[in-house]
């Protein structure tokens, strides 16, 4: 039997996924000794990156936005952000032909469908003041349907939706779509790793141990210590070894489910847990990570669709990434949610609607194509841990204990983007709450 040790930090993250490592990077950046336990043998969680047959295949989040709360992270803690924007980012797939709107805004997408498409842009431009903002319990597909029945602008919408926010139009609160569009960065500015997803995190990595902190892989956090309603630290596992952390400030990146597993009900209070319970309602995405020899869709970045059964867009990596397939291959994926976006659904079903699609875009896609792998996301390991609009506050009953990522997310934020913003505040409340020289 190993010997338990104890260490001391003067911060635990729990998990080196998105969030995780954000927070991490900015803490570390200002003086604080940071150690960030991963229980996967690689960082990144659900933006990472698997090799297969020498193709660098992402297992989650696949662009990253530019221009944003991301890079100015990545600015202020001295980390390189080498990220790849195609140009045009996207273009959309509109009576068959691929559409560039680049420069043109809503109106002129919407008019590459219907002739309605002002009244549309009228109704977003109204978006921009509270007055003109819909009531909280009105869908986007519900408000869309205020102004058109067109199947084409409905598909741009959901799949809009599906890309950013991984629901269907029909579950994501018109006020989130309207607000993220109108008053947020909305994800305009985009771009892939040459490395895959997982160098964006690689990079965090590096600035942290820079900054004297540690990231220690293959550990897995078993319980949060908590006395008297203030957190203590944690207890691990790390090599078989039980190892005790101990720590003024504990940030938990595995989300608030999965968190108040690692308290305990009791440290945390029963109305509190009440409200996780009741907030844990991760959203479903499916990826079909393909290559062929000849290029088979011609578009420099993503490719969005206004009518698939479920297919909300395919992405082409390896114009921008030549270095994520091989010599001469070319690597995308087809990215869908299923239906119902959230709750249970029928994988085998909603996979093979996604595969008609990719049928119907690309000609003879199964002879030409060489499907490396089809990954449903859900439950535990889901696009978003909360859908938009209903996130869990990232401050917990427990003194010095945050939560941070996707399931903690500010209104109308999504993705990667939103764990950036959630490390920012909750990093400078750890600033605040425990400065450095109260520490020690
Ligand atoms: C198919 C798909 C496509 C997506 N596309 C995009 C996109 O293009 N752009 C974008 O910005 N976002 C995208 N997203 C969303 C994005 O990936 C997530 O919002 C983000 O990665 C979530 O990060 P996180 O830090 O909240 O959590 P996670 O990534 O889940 O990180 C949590 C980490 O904690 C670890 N962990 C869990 N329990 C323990 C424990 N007990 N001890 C130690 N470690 C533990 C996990 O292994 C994991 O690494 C996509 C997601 C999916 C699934």
């Amino acid at each position: 039997m190993n010997t338990p040790e104890t260490q001391q930090f003067d911060v635990v993250v729990v998990g080196a996924g998105a969030g995780g490592l954000f927070t991490a990077a900015r803490l570390a950046h200002k003086g604080y000794r940071t150690l960030v336990v991963e229980s996967l043998d690689k960082v990144g969680g659900r933006a990472s990156t698997d090799e297969i047959d020498g193709f660098k295949v992402n297992n989650g989040a696949i662009v990253i936005e530019l221009g944003g709360i991301t890079e100015e992270t990545f600015a202020e803690v001295g980390a390189k952000f080498d990220i790849r924007m195609p140009s045009p980012p996207i273009l959309y797939s509109i009576g068959g032909k691929n559409v560039d709107v680049t420069g043109g805004g809503w109106g002129f997408l919407l008019s590459k469908l219907t002739r309605q498409g002002a009244k549309l842009v009228s109704g977003l431009g109204a978006a921009r003041n509270d007055s003109g903002m819909p009531e909280d319990e009105l869908s986007t597909a519900e408000w869309v349907s205020k102004y058109t029945k067109n199947e084409g602008v409905h598909g741009i919408f959901r799949n809009m939706c599906a890309s950013v926010f991984a629901v269907s139009s029909t579950e994501l609160p018109a006020k989130v779509f309207l607000t993220y569009f109108t008053r947020k960065s909305a994800f305009k500015k985009f771009g892939f790793h040459p490395q895959g997803t997982i160098g964006v995190w690689q990079s965090l990595v590096e600035s942290i141990e820079g900054n004297g902190g540690q990231v220690w892989l293959s550990t897995s956090a078993d319980r949060i210590l908590v006395e008297d309603g203030v957190v203590r630290g944690i207890v691990a596992t790390r090599g078989g070894v039980e190892t005790t952390v101990e720590a003024r400030v504990v940030i938990s990146d595995v989300g608030p489910s999965a968190t108040l597993k690692l308290t305990g009900d009791d440290a945390v209070g029963a109305d509190y847990a009440a409200q996780v319970r009741a907030a844990d309602r991760p959203c479903s995405m499916i990826a079909v990570n393909f290559a062929s020899q000849e290029r088979l869709v011609d578009v420099p970045g993503m490719l969005s669709f206004a009518k698939s059964r479920r297919l909300a867009y395919i992405a082409n990596f390896t114009e921008t990434c030549p270095e994520m397939a091989p010599d001469g291959w070319n690597l995308y994926v087809g990215g869908a949610i299923p239906e119902p976006s959230v709750g249970d659904f029928d994988s085998d079903t909603e996979v093979e609607l996604v595969m008609e699609d990719l049928r119907d875009a690309i000609e003879n896609f199964d002879s030409r194509a060489r499907v490396l792998s089809v990954n449903v996301t859900r439950d535990g390991w889901p696009p978003q841990r909360a859908v938009a609009g209903f996130d869990l506050p990232n401050t917990t009953p427990i003194t010095g204990l945050w939560n941070v990522g996707d399931g903690v997310k500010e209104f109308a934020n999504g993705g990667t983007t939103a764990c950036a913003e959630t490390a920012k505040i909750v990093a400078d409340s750890v600033i605040e709450s425990f400065p450095l020289v109260h520490l020690s």
